[in-house]
């Protein structure tokens, strides 16, 4: 049998390969010029240093399946991220820890003591957190959601605070230790050659025929069944309205050396125009020395129109909304099975994205068995 797969980033890969194991064809498609998604990484022409050609990635994952299946295709070396953060001409780190708040309040306070201060600033009135603005007052209290997430918040989404779900705090840590890891996950690391060079390991097996500046718009083929993780309101044409989703702009830099001295700084405060500046030797700590350059990114949000990169969901209730349309239409094209961040119109860090491709290939498994394809 002949698939066709819409996408060459990780749950496109995914399940192409799966499918090729099985013996069976598969075309995947990507209109970009690379396979990896949005996951792409490159060598930047002057420096020479990996970068992450759509945004700062970093792998992190609690599932055992997905952290035993990326290192089949490619060497992960531990990598911590440790964030830091700008706010009224101080540098904090990142997500608020035992530091961030002695800091902050200029104090030295312990672990229990530094809990039962937050508890007093935090704002008991709100028992159900509704929105973004109430899950920060409720955790941290104004003066730390004033400081680190009122401004980058709005200049993330281009939306008051109020007006956001309290799920997108919700992924953020609150510690009382000193530990600054960004993430609670237990797998973490960076793909020695970048993720493109996973992405291509996956992909590269008998049977697998990959397209590249090739759109799905374009392809004039029948196939038994497409496995689409591109935008879900595209593949209708828009039929229903557009889904909303921020895009970023970075802003390319150089200096000598060492710029900021880490991958990631974030600046939380909206005088300053952009969210975050990232240095990309810093995310390849093994090779860094050998560039005696760097290049950093200033990364800016705005709402994306229709020839912009789509990167962040906005899922408000009028988008909601239409997603439950288009999902209508989706369960209805019974040729056509819509996967990945994209195809689900749904915020997913990698390791998601490819725990749910590895259980669709275990669905797809059940279904050449059941002869559903043919
Ligand atoms: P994508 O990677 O978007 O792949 C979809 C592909 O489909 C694209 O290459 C696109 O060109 C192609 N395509 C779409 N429509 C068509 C069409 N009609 N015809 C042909 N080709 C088409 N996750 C983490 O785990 N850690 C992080 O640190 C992290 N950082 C992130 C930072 C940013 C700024 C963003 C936006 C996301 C981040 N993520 C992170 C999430 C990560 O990018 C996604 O989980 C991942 O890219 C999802 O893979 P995917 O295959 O579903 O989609
Ligand atoms: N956030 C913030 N200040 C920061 C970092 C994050 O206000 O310094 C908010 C912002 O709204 C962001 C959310 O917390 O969208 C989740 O942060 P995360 O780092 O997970 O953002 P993402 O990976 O989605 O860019």
């Amino acid at each position: 049998m002949t698939f066709c797969v819409v996408g060459a980033g990780f749950s496109g890969a995914v399940v192409a390969r799966h499918l090729a194991e099985r013996g069976h064809k598969v075309v995947v498609v990507d209109e970009r010029l690379h396979v990896g998604g949005n996951c792409h990484t490159e060598r930047d022409p002057e420096t020479g240093i990996m970068v992450h050609k759509y945004g700062p990635h970093i792998f992190h994952t609690a599932d055992e399946r997905t952290w035993n299946y990326v290192q089949k295709f490619g060497t992960f070396i531990p990598y911590i991220n440790r964030v830091k953060a700008i706010s009224r001409a101080h540098v904090y780190t990142l997500p608020v820890n035992l530091l961030t708040i002695n800091q902050f309040f200029g104090t030295t306070m312990g672990p229990k003591e530094a809990q039962a201060f937050i508890e007093s600033k935090a704002d008991k009135t709100i028992k159900e957190p509704q929105n973004f603005e109430e899950q920060a007052l409720s955790m941290i209290g104004q003066d730390l959601y004033r400081a680190f997430f009122y401004g980058y918040t709005r200049k993330q989404w281009g939306l008051d605070p109020k007006e956001l779900p309290a799920s997108i705090l919700k992924r953020l840590p609150l510690r009382f230790n000193y530990d600054d890891n960004y993430f609670n996950h237990p797998y973490q690391g960076m793909p020695r050659d970048g993720y493109t060079s996973i992405v291509k390991n996956i992909l590269n097996v008998d049977g697998i025929d990959v397209r590249l500046g090739c759109s799905f718009e374009h392809v004039k083929e029948d196939f038994q069944h497409v496995f689409y993780t591109g935008p879900i309101d595209r593949y209708f044409n828009f039929s229903l309205g557009r889904l909303g989703y921020r895009t970023l702009d970075f802003e390319r830099f150089l200096d000598d050396g060492d710029h900021q001295g880490t991958a990631v700084i974030n600046y939380c405060q909206e005088d300053v125009p952009y969210t975050r500046v990232s240095e990309h030797k810093h995310f390849a700590p093994w090779e860094q020395d050998k560039f005696s350059k760097t290049v950093c990114f200033r990364e800016y949000s705005r709402l994306a129109d229709e020839n912009d990169i789509p990167y962040y969901p906005i899922r408000l209730v009028n988008e909601k909304k239409l997603l439950g349309n288009y999902i209508e239409l989706a369960r209805a094209e019974n040729k056509v099975s819509f996967m990945g961040r994209l195809g689900t119109y749904r915020y997913l860090d990698m390791d998601v994205t490819i725990k749910e491709a590895l259980d669709a290939c275990d669905v797809i498994d059940t279904a050449l068995q059941a002869s559903v394809f043919s």
